[in-house]
Order: C-alpha cells, then structure tokens, then sequence
C-alpha cells in the first residue's frame, strides 16, 4: 500500500489531481473529446514520446481516466494502472501483451467462461497453448510449467467453484522457473486483497463488478506490482534489457493498447471513479450480509450444501481468511435437489433478481450450467464442472432480513 497508514476511504477521497482544474473542480470532469491540441509543435512532439505527460489523443490516455488509473493505483499498491474497456480486455490484453505462438498458459478449466473460452478457442489460433491442471495441486503445476510457459494464470477465487488458490505457494512455484503469476483479482478487491504481499506479479480485474459502483458500467484494470523480473522472458526479454522490471507496462502502454484500441472511455472512467469512493463501504455491508446468508442457507430446508470461504466450516477457510480476511466477498453458491428445484426456487423469488453479473447493488441470482455454460459442448461442460444442482448468488446492498425472507417464501 501507498499510504498504509490511511483509511482507503479517506485516500480516495483525499485525492488530488495530477494538473490541477482551471474551475478548482473537486472532482475530475469528464473530457468526453478524442484529441487535445497543443501550443507549439515542439510541444506536440514532446507530447507524442511521452516526455511531457499531456494527452494526445483518448484511445491512447485521457485525464480522466488517468484520475481513475491513479485512484487504482493508490489504493492497491500497484506500480502501474491501466484502465480498459472490459475485464475480457484486461485478460486478452495482457496475454497478447506476453504470449506467443508456441507458448503456452499453465492454469484450471475452472474459469469463469468467457476466459476459458479465450484461453482455448480464441489464443489456440493464434498458436498459444493452454494447459489445465489441479491449481490445487501445486507439484501438478510445478510439472507442466515448461521453457515455453509464458504464465501461471489463476482467479484468486474461482468462480463459480469458489475454489482459493494459494497464491504464496504458486507464485514460488511460478518464479523458481522464471515465470510470472497472473491473477484475475476481481472477487476481493483492494485493500482486503494485496496482490504483492502474496506474490501476484500482475493482476487483472473485471472493473465492471465492485468497481463500477454497482453495476453503472462495464471496466476492467491492469495492474503490473513490476516484480517480475522479464529478462528471461522469450517475448519481453529484449525489450527488458533496457527497461528492467517495467518491460511488461511499457510494452503494454506503448504499443498493445494502443494497437488492440480497448482502452476505457472516460464517461466510463468518471463512473466508476465515483464508484471507487463507495467502494469500501459497499464491500463491508454486502460481504457481511452474504456471509449471514450463507450461514442462514446452511440451515435451510432442502440446501444440499453451501460454498461461501468465509464459513468456518469452507475447506478453504483458513487459506481464505489469511488471503482476503473474514469476508471473502459477496459471492455465494448452495446446491439444491437438482436443475428443476433451483428453477423453482429462482421463479419464486420476488427482491432478488434473476440476472447475470455479480458485485451489483442489487442482489442477483443465476443458475450458471443452463446460462453462462449452456451453449458449451457436453465434452467442454465436463471440462468446466459446473454442476446441474447449483445456483449462484451476489448479495447486494438490501437488508439482511429482507432477502432472508425472500428466500425463505421461495423455498416453501
Ligand atoms: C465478470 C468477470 C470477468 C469478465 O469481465 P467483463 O467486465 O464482463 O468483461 C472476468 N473475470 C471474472 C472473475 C469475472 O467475474
């Protein structure tokens, strides 16, 4: 952390701007524009090599997404924030950013969809191989690391599986033979999460869930710690003699965002800033009320089982607990009969929303098999585990009671 000793609220909220606004704005404004002109040429040329930090033009950098990437950066501990149009976009970028054909990913099928299908279908034509293995399993991972291994990529819980991975013990892994731990921190976000305590060299957030301020946009965030040492790494290592532990960001800045064209658009970056100044205070009162839900489904007629980590009686309580404190976010699955139980259950509900996406104000419930996997090959639904009998819940900012009850009249 930047400033370890302050409250996160009071970070973001105490922030000021880079270049101070001509009308004294405390909050940053929204330059909606594409280009920014300049006095002189020479001005214009500085400009262009990144000498003078002024904007040229809104696909490469803007002022107000630049508040938001330094807000970011303030309070994760990051050394570099760039902010994009989607979390797919974080994952995508960052692996055109390293990957190469002939390389290959080491991670789990227990991804959310849209990264396993970008790790097998869409990088596979590109000749990038991915590798699946038991992220649970760390002699598993330690085995099919190879020379061509560009990254370990893990989601710090998987979701929907809810499975913590031990980023201490995979990053070691990861380093002993020189390759990075990428994790995509999105379910635990900052300061309960600390990426470069446990060894995450670079993260990758969908901005779009606890971010955006309750589901006002969608965003995702690259973040680079800048511990990882690219000069061995076939793709970065030329570039890496010259610019040291900074290879992946200037690479990344310089040339694949630009070239890719995802970066955020700052109506976007406005939102989700103003989401960022909620941020702590959503995180504390839907992770407390998921986790009393998960204690209360526990307990409730025909719940086969339930999986939130911050239940004592998680496999991965411990590991959890150590990694992201008592609340592991406000993500929570139970499992039911089977698929005609939880349909029922679903189409009873009245406060909580049948809908995707997770970290909403709004509580929000899904049956994940039928929708976010439904259009998977049997072959590949096997790959992805997901079973039959379960629903996913985000428990939102409503009150505890409330969506106990609603639960409890659906369940009748
Ligand atoms: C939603 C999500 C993504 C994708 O983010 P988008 O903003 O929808 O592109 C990636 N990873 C995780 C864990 C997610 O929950």
């Amino acid at each position: 952390m930047k400033e370890e000793q302050k409250d996160v609220s009071t970070v973001i909220l105490n922030q000021r701007f880079h270049l101070k606004d001509v009308h004294g704005s405390i909050s940053m404004p929204v330059y909606a524009g594409a280009a920014f002109e300049f006095d002189t040429a020479e001005a214009m040329e500085q400009a262009f090599l990144g000498k003078s930090g002024m904007h040229t033009y809104s696909r490469i950098s803007n002022p107000t997404v630049e508040a938001f990437e330094e807000r970011v950066k303030q309070i994760s501990g990051a050394e570099h924030v760039l902010a994009v149009a989607s979390g797919m976009a974080a994952i995508s970028d960052t692996f055109l950013n390293i990957a190469y054909a002939g390389s290959n990913i080491v991670t789990t099928s227990h991804l959310f969809g849209n990264t396993f299908s970008l790790f097998y279908i869409t990088l596979k034509a590109f000749g990038v191989e991915v590798r699946f293995c038991d992220m649970l399993n760390p002699a598993e991972v330690d085995a099919t690391i190879d020379d061509n291994t560009c990254a370990v990529f893990t989601e710090i819980i998987t979701n929907p599986h809810m499975e913590v991975a031990d980023l201490k013990a995979l990053s070691e892994i990861a380093h002993k033979k020189n390759v990075p731990l990428i994790a995509d921190s999105t379910l635990v976000t900052w300061p309960q999460f600390n990426g470069n305590r446990l060894g995450v060299d670079i993260e990758v957030v969908s901005s779009t869930k606890y971010v955006s301020g309750g589901a006002t946009s969608i965003g995702g965030l690259i973040l680079d710690h800048q511990t990882f040492d690219w000069s061995k790494s076939p793709r970065l290592g030329e570039l890496a003699k010259t610019t040291g532990k900074t290879a992946f960001t200037v690479k990344l800045r310089g040339e694949i965002s630009r070239n890719l064209g995802a970066y955020m658009a700052p109506q976007t970056a406005h939102l989700q800033s103003l989401g960022l100044e909620t941020l702590a205070l959503r995180f504390e009162r839907s992770s407390h009320t998921c986790k009393k839900l998960a204690e209360f489904l526990q307990t409730a007629p025909g719940v086969q089982n339930v999986n939130y980590n911050g239940l004592p009686t998680d496999r991965f309580y411990k590991l959890s607990c150590e990694q992201f404190g008592e609340y592991p976010g406000s993500m929570l699955t139970f499992a039911l009969k089977d698929q005609t139980a939880c349909f029922q259950l679903m189409n009873k509900l009245q406060v909580i929303r049948r809908a995707t996406n997770i970290y909403d104000n709004k509580s929000l419930i899904i049956h994940p098999l039928s929708t976010i996997y439904g259009t998977l090959s049997d072959e590949l639904k096997k790959m992805v585990c997901v079973p039959a009998n379960m629903l996913r819940l985000s428990v939102g900012l409503e009150n505890f009671e409330d969506l106990k009850a609603d639960i409890l009249q659906a369940m009748k």
